[in-house]
């Protein structure tokens, strides 16, 4: 069966949306890019991704889940916490530190590494920083999986989940799938509330939000190019919806908005992929994030 990526990319659409895109990314002043699951995910790293859960969460794929989407708040809700625990220090451990730094995320970089660029991702995974993009131009507006902080807030103070998964992963019980020891479970040490990820509010979280508004600013009267890279609809607060407004209100900037995948939701299915507002500033393209920049990457030189 042919690849639907196949048909995509030898397209019209396809070719004439990715030339608009690389004249826009040759001309213009400053670059934003937004980056969503999407973009892990084309670089190989998908919460939906079935055998690659297999591979790291054998325990949880015995129990008849199939992938990491399935098993974010709700379902984990009732879970005691040793079993909390064991899904979140293999899946952390995987996503952060068994994953390598991913080839996609080196060509973006290389991409736009010339020019006067900015990103901001909802990503825990911390590709970015691993694929060394300077984290001066980053805003991970979701935090990371490498802090955690109090669950109730008494403190400022957070923890680094390193130690904490290597402490935990050999404690994880392959029968049960539980931490068999629970005592090594870590809890506030000032109120004993469970730890949990730092998302906002950080220490540090303000500065990083405040050098990308800085940046946002500094784009009035320039010509930006806007690249949204497999944003969904989770938290469309923090790219896909500040990124629309933007484009509407900037005198001179262009969305291209890269979702392969946005077809594929029919609970969404009655939002076009642009705003009819946005008519001639923004170009949907429903391709793969990997399609889009291997295209350019390949034609950076020419
Ligand atoms: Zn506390």
């Amino acid at each position: 069966m042919a690849d639907i990526r196949d048909t995509e990319k030898s397209g019209g659409d396809f070719i004439e949306s990715m030339e608009l895109l690389k004249t826009w990314l040759d001309t213009a002043d400053m670059i934003l890019i937004g980056a969503g699951a999407g973009l892990s995910a084309a670089a190989g790293l998908s919460y939906l991704d079935e055998e690659l859960f297999k591979t790291f969460q054998p325990e949880m794929a015995a129990m008849g889940y199939h992938y990491p989407y399935e098993l974010f708040e709700r379902e984990k809700e009732n879970w005691p916490e040793a079993r909390e625990w064991a899904y979140n220090v293999r899946h952390v451990n995987f996503v952060r530190y068994v994953f390598p730094p991913a080839e996609l995320y080196k060509k973006l970089l290389a991409l736009v590494q010339d020019k006067d660029f900015f990103v901001v991702t909802s990503n825990c995974d911390r590709q970015f920083m691993r694929t060394g993009f300077p984290m001066e131009r980053v805003f991970e507006a979701q935090g990371s999986y490498d802090r955690l902080m109090c669950r109730d807030r008494c403190t400022k103070e957070e923890w680094d989940i390193k130690p904490i998964i290597d402490r935990l992963l050999p404690l994880i019980d392959s029968e049960t799938f539980m931490i068999s020891d629970e005592s090594a479970i870590p809890h506030c040490p000032h109120c004993g509330a469970p730890l949990f990820a730092a998302i906002r509010d950080f220490e540090g979280y303000k500065d990083e939000q405040a050098r990308y508004v800085d940046w946002l600013v500094r784009t009035n009267e320039k010509k930006l190019c806007i690249l949204e890279l497999g944003v969904g609809f989770n938290t469309p607060v923090v790219i896909r919806w500040p990124f629309e407004r933007l484009t509407y209100l900037h005198d001179n900037a262009h969305l291209f908005r890269v979702n392969r995948g946005y077809r594929e939701w029919p609970g969404h299915g009655g939002y076009p992929m642009v705003p009819k507002a946005l008519s001639g500033k923004a170009t949907p393209m429903p391709y793969d994030a990997k399609d889009v920049i291997e295209w350019l990457y390949n034609r950076r030189l020419s």
